[in-house]
């Protein structure tokens, strides 16, 4: 799960790690208000999507004065800004974080995830702030350092020494607030449940204090339960109405861009479907994992969602029953098709436990679908229909 940057930011508050001060507004007014509340001459008017890249698409503006706030508030609130990362067609901006402005000298980068190969937490640390650590990997990798905090050791003093030589810190106050930081921001990763922190930049101000100016946080969807505080900071107004749909389902979706939608259960087959299907000259609509416990509500709730995307000219499923019983699938299959009144073309390949009596179910539905016997077949039957109509 995704939260927003004002958000992250009034956890960090909480915690005791130093954060600009500012407010959220939904309004040109708010937003003025809240700027006047701050008093300071300089303040940043900042859109609040779940992306990045904000600077660079003009969802970040540097503020002189209230009139200055006014105009670009009213400029960012309700403008559909486009980063790198939103996709062309962009995102509409709900609301921005109306913060006081920073005097910056340097921009730098701290980020935290979970090396999968280490089975430790990596602090990613680098001098290049406030432009995509990808492209720093990609032009200056030596730019890049890691530090890796086994979690059965914890968070020591010479980690906090090492993050400060990554940074080339000599000054000792300097060394002092980075080695803090990073010790603060270890214990809330593992506080919140978290699967990536990202501070992107770090600055030092003239003052020579070190503040964090942005902040991504993503949370482990499956210790949200331990965080009833932080699964109310969701925002649905980021998410696609899919999306919203599969989460009260607890179906694993994510939308694509192709013209064949899938229903698969599994993340490894539901990958494996997605690749078979371009082999077949074929682009997939989605990627749909219903999961091993799903039941026939489940299976209706995925195919509802998948036909409920215009691009879909065909689907197909994908099941391999074992925990899940493929007569199961087969009676959520026709029960949601006769309600959808499908009319795309249904490619059903069925595999695992009560396979005979599921393809039985189907072929007497009277519904038209097609029954595919591997993974091969299915993916060519699919693309040929969906090509042919
Ligand atoms: P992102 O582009 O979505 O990652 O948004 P950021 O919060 O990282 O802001 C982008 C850039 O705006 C930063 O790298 C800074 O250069 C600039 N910026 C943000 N806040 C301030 C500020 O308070 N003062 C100044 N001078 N620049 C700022
Ligand atoms: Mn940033």
């Amino acid at each position: 799960m995704n939260i927003h940057e004002y958000q992250a930011k009034e956890l960090f508050r909480k915690e005791g790690i130093p954060t600009p001060r500012g407010k959220v507004a939904f309004t040109v007014d708010e937003a003025v208000a809240a700027a006047k509340e701050l008093g300071t001459p300089v303040v940043v008017v900042k859109a609040q999507i779940h992306a990045g890249g904000r600077g660079k698409g003009g969802g970040v503006k540097v503020s002189k004065s209230l009139d200055d706030v006014k105009t670009n508030a009213a400029k960012i609130l309700g403008m559909q800004l486009v980063t790198h990362q939103t996709g062309p067609e962009g995102k509409k901006v709900h609301k921005v974080l109306i913060e006081e402005g920073s005097n910056i000298d340097k921009e730098l980068y701290l980020s935290m995830i979970l090396d999968r190969d280490t089975s430790c937490v990596a602090f990613i640390v680098s001098t290049e702030g406030g432009m995509d650590i990808e492209e720093v990997s990609a032009s200056h990798p030596e730019k890049i350092q890691t530090i890796q905090v086994d979690p059965t050791l914890g968070f020591m003093p010479f980690h906090g020494r090492k993050i400060a030589d990554a940074y080339g810190f000599t000054d000792p106050d300097l060394r002092k607030q980075a080695a803090k930081i990073a010790e603060q921001l270890y214990n809330f990763y593992f506080k919140y449940d978290c699967s990536m922190v990202e501070i992107n930049p770090l600055i030092i101000t003239k003052e020579k204090k070190l503040l964090p100016l942005d902040a991504k946080l993503n949370f482990e969807d499956n210790a949200l339960f331990r965080h009833p505080e932080v699964t109310a900071l969701r925002d649905l107004a980021e998410e696609t109405e899919g999306e919203i749909e599969a989460a009260k389902f607890e179906l694993a979706y994510i939308s694509l861009d192709g013209e064949i939608g899938c229903m698969v259960n599994g993340a490894g087959l539901a990958m494996a479907t997605l690749d078979i299907i371009q082999l077949a000259g074929g682009t997939p609509a989605n990627f749909l994992d219903v999961g091993g416990g799903a039941n026939k509500e489940k299976v209706q709730a995925a195919f509802k969602i998948i036909l409920s995307d215009p691009k879909v000219k065909g689907i197909l499923v994908n099941i391999f029953g074992g925990i899940m019983k493929c007569d199961i699938i087969a009676e959520g299959i026709i029960a949601a098709a006769r309600e959808m009144h499908v009319q795309v073309p249904l490619v059903v390949r069925l595999q695992g436990t009560n396979v005979e009596k599921g393809k039985e179910l189907l072929a007497q539905s009277g519904l038209k679908i097609t029954p595919a016997d591997d993974l091969k077949d299915a993916a060519e039957k699919i693309v040929k229909a969906v090509k042919g109509a």
